[in-house]
């Protein structure tokens, strides 16, 4: 199994995350662990580092962050990602999110900082890792601007069904979290989405299935098996094909 984004830099996992690591590592190929800002950036990829050939990187730049950040920020955290570049398996998380009502300087940044942050992918053939929130349709047209990026994955992804069709019809991967457990946009999603084009991921710590607790990785069997009910494959072929499918995007 492949865990194909989380966070297990996140200071959620400072108590327990080696013991974390450790039994994931029984089950599991690999980890892809992901950064959101300068300091979980760099982060992950001291874990990386720990857990060679086991835990992958990706760094990014979260849009909230990057919508909210100064200029110097900025620069920094987009220089770290070039000076790492070939260190790390994409880039992300990067994106647009509208999910709150934001001032328009920041939605103006976020989109800016977004644009630079694909240029780099560009230039560098780097996969990308999207977090959007409430302007996927958006999203995907910008990074259609980016024919030279390699891979496109809408990490837990929570749009409408048809432009989770148009972005399958690009080629992009659309990865599926814990929280498509307990909804009906993502049952119809799951549905749409052919499985050549999944992920699965928990996006842990986030969208536990537990309530009170944080999200790990063993948890994406709870996905696998909601994928498995929906789309009536069987477990391990979805299995094969998700690890394959991101085997394939994150050149593990
Ligand atoms: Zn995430």
């Amino acid at each position: 199994m492949i865990d194909s984004h989380c966070h297990l830099n996140f200071a959620d996992f400072d108590e327990n995350r080696d013991e974390l690591i450790e039994e994931t590592k029984k089950e599991f190929k690999y980890v892809v662990d992901s950064g959101a800002s300068i300091e979980s950036n760099e982060k992950s990829l001291l874990l990386k580092e720990k857990y060679d050939g086991f835990l992958k990187t990706t760094m990014g730049y979260h849009p909230v962050y990057a919508g909210r950040d100064d200029e110097e920020t900025c620069e920094k955290t987009i220089q770290q990602i070039i000076e790492n570049i070939d260190n790390i398996e994409a880039i992300g998380e990067i994106g647009l999110d509208y999910s709150e009502s934001r001032p328009e300087d920041e939605l103006k940044r976020q989109h800016e900082r977004f644009h630079k942050l694909l240029e780099v992918a560009s230039e560098y053939d780097k996969a990308i890792v999207l977090h959007v929130r409430e302007a996927e349709h958006r999203a995907l047209d910008i990074v259609n601007e980016y024919p030279n990026i390699p891979d496109v994955i809408f990490h837990c992804f929570s749009g409408g069904k048809q432009t989770a069709i148009d972005a399958v019809d690009c080629g992009y991967y659309i990865s599926f979290a814990t929280n498509a457990l307990f909804s009906k946009k993502h049952k119809k999603n799951i549905k749409a989405v052919p499985l050549e084009n999944m992920l699965t991921e928990t996006d842990s710590p986030y969208l536990s299935p537990v309530q009170g607790e944080a999200n790990q990785p063993l948890n994406i069997r709870k996905t696998i098996e909601r994928i498995e009910r929906t789309k009536k494959i069987s477990f391990e072929e979805i299995e094969k094909e998700t690890e394959k499918n991101a085997i394939k995007v994150y050149n593990l």
